[in-house]
């Protein structure tokens, strides 16, 4: 007897949605599930914040520039659609980071970063804190673990293992600012659940990071090659977008690009079996059993409200930060040597519009012919925001008279792009698990809807791989209780 196709509809085609359609896929194969699978998405090409170009010879990135190696998710997936060979490492020889303290950039020791310090050297030479602060870090040895189930927040959890000179001047910069956020009101536990696992298990994070540097120097090699901390494609994101675009529509996925969701609606709902509707500005009305949101929050709030007010009220708490990207083009002669590192990261406190600047030509020799350089810089963020107002003019000033006055960099770039992000970083704010509980729980009661991205379980790319594999996961399992249930009746 020929077996029924049982029909999904993801909506959203970034990193999230994608990874979600190759999962589900990949899973429904291996699970005997017959599948008809849709994915659309609003824009007309697929990736959502991955956007790759070329300008000559130079790869550049507007959105995200690499992945961290040590999830794995990212590292598997590229294994497995058969791109290992381009990832390519960050320059070896350049790698140390700084940070602008009191409008002069100080070089971060290694350790400082990693919480591992073998050198008492690196750390004294830098600058950047003092006897005193380096001493206060230590206490981190000897403070007990909280014992409040409360939420922290970052800045909270750093200032009291490590005060608050080392909070505001390293971990401050490095860490908000990867979320474009505000460490005051970021949550520890959904953005950097590591650090609440390390306290609570060896008593001190530096204990925590030290034992896990000899769990790994003891660990065996498992024959793959070593990468950096962070690895990116040598041509850009947007192979991994190309590489897993060819593989859904391979193993019969449909895509939909241009194609903008407007409404959701349930057409039926029989003996715990779901169909959905799913209303496009493009007039084609497409039916589900099961719905995969992979928008952001905010899109997904808007398209569940009329079947849950609930989940719709919870996504919409969630705040977005905007941001842009400020790409300049140097040839290598007007720079000369000035550049040293990868980049520098501007602390909160020092009250300026900067965020962050990546030598990035340095970062990915890869990437770029020998005589031109690459740098990108960041504006905007959590309270931030006010100087995006400007128009791309005002920000390309802003960014210039930044590196004139920081690095000595007067030199008129040859090429130079804006790209703006706009509700783009999603903020994990105090409370945000307990939210996402609440979440899940009101959309439980719609068999085969569930929601990914990068607004709920993790923002890098790879744990937006991880999720929506989670997400494909509970579809597949969803379909397959389904049709027991109807076998059974
Ligand atoms: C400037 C910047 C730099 C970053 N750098 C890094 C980095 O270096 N490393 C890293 O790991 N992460 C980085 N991130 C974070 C990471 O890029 C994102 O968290 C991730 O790409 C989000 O993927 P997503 O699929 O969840 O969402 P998105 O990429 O936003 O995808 C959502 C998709 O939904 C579509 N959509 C929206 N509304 C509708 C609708 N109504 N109907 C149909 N489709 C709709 C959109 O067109 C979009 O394609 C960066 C982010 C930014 C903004």
């Amino acid at each position: 007897m020929a077996r029924t196709s049982r029909s999904v509809v993801i909506i959203g085609g970034g990193i999230s949605g994608l990874s979600t359609a190759y999962a589900l896929l990949d899973q429904a194969a291996a699970a005997d599930v017959a599948l008809s699978c849709t994915i659309l998405d609003a824009a007309p090409v697929w990736g959502g914040k991955i956007v790759t170009h070329r300008v000559g010879r130079l790869v550049m990135e507007a959105g995200p520039d690499s992945f961290l190696s040590q999830k794995p998710w990212g590292m598997d997936l590229c294994r497995r659609l058969g791109i290992a060979d381009e990832l390519i490492n960050t320059n070896p020889v350049e790698k140390k980071a700084s940070v602008l303290r009191g409008g002069q950039l100080h070089e971060l020791p290694e350790g400082l970063v990693t919480f591992t310090p073998t050198q008492l050297g690196p750390f004294f030479r830098s600058g950047l804190l003092s006897w005193i602060d380096l001493a206060r870090m230590g206490c981190d040895l000897l403070i007990p673990p909280r014992r409040s189930t409360e939420d922290e927040s970052l800045a909270a959890f750093f200032r009291r293992r490590f005060g608050r000179h080392a909070c505001e001047r390293v971990m401050e910069p490095l860490m908000a600012g990867i979320y474009a956020g505000d460490a005051e009101q970021m949550s520890l536990r959904a953005t950097f659940p590591r650090f609440y696992e390390l306290e609570q298990t060896h008593g001190s994070v530096i204990r925590g990071m030290m034992a896990a540097r000899r769990a790994r120097a003891q660990k065996p090699s498992d024959g793959r090659p070593r990468h950096t901390m962070f690895v990116t494609l040598k041509n850009g994101l947007a192979d991994l977008v190309a590489g897993l675009t060819a593989r859904i529509r391979e193993t019969g996925g449909v895509l939909k690009s241009g194609v903008q969701a407007e409404a959701l609606r349930v057409r039926s709902h029989q003996a715990g079996r779901w169909m959905y509707d799913v209303i496009c500005t493009d007039g084609t009305p497409l039916s589900a059993e099961a719905l995969v949101l992979a928008t952001p929050a905010y899109v997904s709030a808007d398209l569940v409200r009329p079947l849950s007010p609930l989940a719709a009220g919870l996504m919409e708490t969630i705040p977005y930060a905007s941001t842009a990207t400020i790409s300049l083009i140097y040839p290598a002669a007007a720079v000369g040597t000035r550049l040293q590192g990868f980049g520098f990261v501007v602390p909160r406190v020092e009250g300026r519009d900067l965020i962050a600047a990546t030598w990035t030509s340095i970062k990915w020799p890869h990437r770029a012919p020998p005589e031109e350089v690459s740098v990108r810089c960041y504006l905007g963020g959590v309270g931030r925001e006010a100087i995006l107002q400007q128009d791309d003019e005002g920000l390309v000033r802003c960014v210039r008279e930044e590196l004139a006055s920081i690095v000595g960099l007067q030199a008129t770039p040859h090429y130079v792009e804006v790209n703006r992000w706009h509700r783009a970083m999603p903020q994990y704010t105090l409370g945000h698990l307990d939210r996402l509980r609440q979440l899940e729980a009101a959309l439980s009661r719609f068999g085969g809807l569930t929601v990914t991205g990068a607004g709920y379980r993790g923002v890098g790319l790879p744990d937006c791989i991880r999720d929506g594999a989670e997400a494909a996961a509970q579809t597949v399992r969803y379909l397959q209780t389904t049709s027991h249930r109807e076998a059974e009746s």
